[in-house]
């Protein structure tokens, strides 16, 4: 996730106020990915660009 995409505002309401949701992958490891930027003020969610492509 780029910078970028925190900085950009909701296309639905204009809000620059976002919630980073995250995934967790292995409780015991307790590591967490990325999964989507959500708007805090209408819940439209960003896609993330990690989650399209894949370079591994
Ligand atoms: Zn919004």
């Amino acid at each position: 996730m780029k910078l970028e995409e925190l900085l950009k505002k909701c296309p639905k309401c204009g809000s620059q106020d976002k919630t980073a949701q995250r995934k967790i992958i292995d409780e015991h490891k307790s590591r967490a990915t990325l999964k989507a930027i959500v708007c805090e003020k209408c819940g439209y969610v960003f896609e993330s660009e990690e989650n399209n492509k894949k370079e591994e």
